[in-house]
């Protein structure tokens, strides 16, 4: 059996210090007696500190939205993970569709960022999912399979179960058009598959594999409790405390 998780991914929206406080001061009471699911928070890097002063003891763990393949060094502008180890980080999101479109991040460097986070000891989230044009020309199982071979390139048997990956067809992140159940568990039982070729079944059986577009309270209990969808990757309804909580709660239910 796997523990669901839900990962609620804040982009670019709430990020001072005083949003994250306001939001996880309504969020956490609402879930804090949750134990059939994990909690991921990933709110902007300006919100980390004061995101990790609310959560810390909690069951709310902290994620990072994105972070570069080198711990140190002239690179203006990035995130070094040891620095968000230091803060209280544990997971850290990677090749989101939003990096991998809008500041081109390659699959080359997607693995490159997986391995060294798991090098150092932060959880990933791996994001995959095709393009609109890409489902409609019947290619999704093909982008999949080669983001699954390019993006997990190396890693071992052990690396791949402490990789968590989101599934999330970029048509349906922030569109408010969610996969059916039916497409989304097609898609996962493709991912569980693909991994089992590669390792083996308890391998593929110990992955953790969310589903990320549009999940909102009224869709979540459907998604979640199809087979092979081991909770969600959430954005918009991620923003508020009560629908944040609300999709936790069905996640907690699907494996009781
Ligand atoms: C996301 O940001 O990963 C996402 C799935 O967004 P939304 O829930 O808003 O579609």
């Amino acid at each position: 059996m796997r523990k669901p998780i839900v990962g609620g991914n804040w982009k670019m929206n709430r990020g001072t210090p005083e949003e994250c406080k306001d939001m996880l001061m309504n969020f956490v009471p609402l879930i804090k007696n949750l134990l059939n699911v994990d909690v991921v928070i990933a709110p902007p890097f300006t919100g980390l500190i004061s995101a990790y002063e609310i959560i810390k003891g909690t069951n709310v763990k902290l994620g990072a939205q994105n972070m570069y393949y080198e711990e140190n060094g002239a690179f203006t502008g990035e995130i070094s993970p040891k620095f968000l180890k230091s803060i209280g980080v544990e997971y850290v999101i990677l090749g989101h569709s939003e990096r991998r479109n809008i500041f081109n991040e390659s699959d080359v460097l997607v693995n490159k960022k997986l391995k060294k986070a798991l090098l150092v000891g932060l959880k990933p989230i791996v994001c995959i999912g095709e393009h609109l044009e890409e489902r409609e020309a019947g290619r999704t199982k093909d982008i999949i399979k080669f983001q699954i071979n390019e993006s997990f390139k190396d890693l071992n048997k052990d690396q791949m179960i402490q990789t968590v990956i989101a599934y999330e067809p970029i048509w349906a992140i922030g569109t408010g058009k969610t996969a059916t159940p039916e497409q989304a568990e097609e898609i996962h039982m493709f991912i569980r598959g693909l991994i089992s070729q590669r390792y083996d079944q308890e391998t593929a059986d110990s992955v953790r594999i969310q589903y990320g577009g549009s999940v909102k309270p009224n869709n979540a209990e459907i998604l979640f409790s199809k087979e092979n969808i081991d909770g969600g990757l959430v954005g918009g309804a991620s923003l508020q405390a009560e629908s944040l909580a609300e999709i936790v709660l069905a996640a907690d239910k699907s494996f009781q």
